[in-house]
């Protein structure tokens, strides 16, 4: 990890200097033409050597511009190339070839000086992957012919791409600046990947970020994969062009993932198809190349021509619906067009269809990723505005309905008529009570007597044992005090530690001797609270009594209160009538 890592590293940094670097090419020259082809395989010699690389004037061989795909194949898999080796003035020239379909040998003066892949006894052997190719020549090889024995079973035969002769030295430059686009696309669309993933994961937008971050890995790993540099990286072909395949053919399972994503609403069971159809062709054909069934290469021109139809299905599915896109989504759109575009030119290139030359993938992908990291990050940041302004406008909803149901928890309150911690009557109540038998009193000739009852030296009681155990006890002389009175009389609890009584019908005589009695209950009880056990706690009382001490019923709470004043000022625990 630590030893890849410097590598890339150092190709890196090469790749920048080989930029600043301009004289990189000034010796090379272009060997794309004066080549000359031959169908078939040659036969051995009695020593092994090829029958054909004898030099001279052969009407067997027939010119061809450029050694690759020379006209009537006919289905065979074997072609010979030759070419005269021009003059120049070498140190250490080398044979610059961008890549061969599919397996070779090059021979000169006699003797092999180069191989990729294997053949077997039948001239025959399996796809190696494509390599770029570095092939050492003499010095002196100046007017010697160069022969390259072809094996492919693949769509394409010979050579490919650009030949040149150049300076070892200058070849290592020239991979790397032609390296530099996508040694620093790669790294970005990974870098991509990852944030997308993190997204995936935190973020309430799951299935887009999910596909952003599988299209970033892919094109990240295709770019790389692709590059000549990865070459320099790790020498091992057919492994890149794995790697190579699988970032190609996962791009448009990522596109349709996305596009379905965004599509969501409408159903777009076409486009599920096409990324569906292309994931099966992803695990098929790397599944079958990579048991050795078929050759890697041939998968390539399958999945083109399969992508090539996937793209116009998308483009149909997707033109009808366009209007329903986001600006956004648009523009990325218009970016992956551009990319779609460039993998085509690429496609065409690759097939033959258009003349050979570097098509800037990287660049699309390039483009196409920022345009997604750019939306991305407007999207979220349009997402958390809107998240924001969605939480405020809950919580002033909330607010304004917990005030709506506080006035009502209010109003429902006064409408109520019981105290809730004693159970009693409230104060409300009683005031409504007194009228009622004030009233009842004055058309009937009947008296009413008013009992005012204050607890004594009840804040000691919470002092010492907390205020909880003080609520123990109010409620505790709150129960004697409603089962002490006749059914006729009125218990109500006038707030903290005070009480009255309306007796109907009882004057000071009765009234007193209830109250009395009531004190001499109270003067036994103690209280609970959990395991503390609290009081006795003793009352003072105050009596008034209609028509005895005033001649409006209504006056007697005030009668009554200034005789409890009196029993509290006469030393408490008593009960005092209004004199
Ligand atoms: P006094 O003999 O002069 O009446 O003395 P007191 O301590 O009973 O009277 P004071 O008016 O000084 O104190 C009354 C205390 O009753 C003060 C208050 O904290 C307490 N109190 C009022 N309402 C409640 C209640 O609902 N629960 C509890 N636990 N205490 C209450
Ligand atoms: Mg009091
Ligand atoms: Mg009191």
């Amino acid at each position: 990890m630590g030893q890849a890592g410097n590598r890339w590293a150092v190709v890196m940094l090469l790749c920048v200097l080989s930029l600043l670097a301009t004289t990189a090419l000034a010796s090379s020259r272009d060997l794309e033409s004066g080549w000359e082809y031959r169908w078939g395989d040659s036969p051995r010699l009695a020593d092994g050597t090829p029958a054909w690389i004898q030099p001279g004037k052969d009407e067997a061989w027939h010119a061809i511009g450029f050694p690759s795909n020379p006209p009537h194949r006919e289905g065979r898999h074997h072609a010979w190339f030759r070419v005269t080796l021009p003059e120049g003035d070498w140190r250490d020239p080398v044979l610059y070839v961008y890549s061969i379909d599919l397996i070779a040998e090059a021979y000169l003066d006699g003797k092999r000086i180069y191989r990729h892949g294997a053949f077997d006894t039948a001239g025959e052997g399996r796809f190696a992957g494509w390599p770029w190719h570095m092939i050492p020549l003499p010095t002196d090889a100046a007017g010697h012919q160069l022969y390259f024995r072809v094996y492919s079973n693949y769509t394409d035969i010979g050579l490919w791409g650009e030949i040149k002769l150049m300076e070892r030295a200058d070849l290592l430059g020239y991979i790397l600046k032609h390296s530099a686009s996508a040694m620093v696309v790669s790294p970005l669309c990974l870098l991509l990947a990852l944030l997308a993933g993190i997204f995936a994961v935190i973020q309430a937008n799951r299935r887009s970020f999910a596909a952003i971050a599988l299209f970033g890995l892919a094109a990240g790993t295709m770019i790389l994969a692709e590059s000549q540099a990865s070459q320099l990286l790790l020498d091992a072909p057919l492994l890149w062009d794995f790697l190579a395949a699988g970032g190609y053919y996962t791009l448009p399972i990522a596109l349709g993932l996305l596009l379905e994503h965004w599509f969501a609403k409408t159903r777009p069971r076409l486009i599920r198809r096409i990324w569906q159809a292309h994931l099966a062709y992803l695990v098929a054909a790397l599944g079958a190349a990579g048991l050795g069934w078929i050759d890697l290469a041939i998968t390539f021109p399958v999945f083109d021509a399969l992508l090539v139809a996937s793209l116009a299905l998308l483009m149909a599915a997707i033109a009808p619906r366009l209007h329903r896109l986001e600006g956004r989504q648009r523009a990325i759109l218009a970016t992956f067009a551009l990319f779609g575009a460039l993998l085509l030119a690429d496609m065409a290139v690759a097939h033959g269809l258009l003349p050979w030359t570097r098509i800037p993938v990287s660049v699309g992908a390039l483009v196409f990723a920022l345009a997604i990291v750019v939306i991305s990050l407007l999207d979220y940041a349009h997402t958390q505005r809107d998240l924001k302004r969605l939480n405020q406008r809950l919580e002033a909803e909330v607010s304004a309905r917990t005030q709506q149901l506080q006035t009502l928890v209010e109003r429902l309150e006064t409408y109520s008529y019981t105290d809730p911690l004693t159970g009693l009557h409230n104060r409300r109540y009683f005031d409504e009570l007194l009228q009622h038998e004030a009233r009842q009193a004055q058309r009937e000739f009947t008296p009413l007597a008013l009992a005012m009852i204050d607890i004594d030296h009840f804040k000691r009681v919470n002092d010492r044992h907390g205020h909880e155990a003080g609520d123990r006890v109010l409620a505790g002389v709150a129960t004697i005090l409603n089962d002490h009175f006749r059914d006729a009389d009125v218990v109500c609890r006038l707030g903290g530690e005070e009480f009255v009584v309306l007796l109907p019908g009882a004057d000071a005589d009765t009234a007193r001797n209830r109250l009395e009695t009531l004190m001499t209950q109270l003067a036994g009880r103690v209280y609970w609270h959990g395991e503390r056990m609290l009081g006795p706690v003793t009352i003072s009382c105050g009596i008034a009594v209609y028509p005895t001490h005033s001649t409006s019923p209504m006056a007697l709470a005030g009668l009554a209160d200034r005789a409890l004043y009196a029993a509290k000022q006469g030393g408490r625990a008593r009960v005092a009538v209004y004199a």
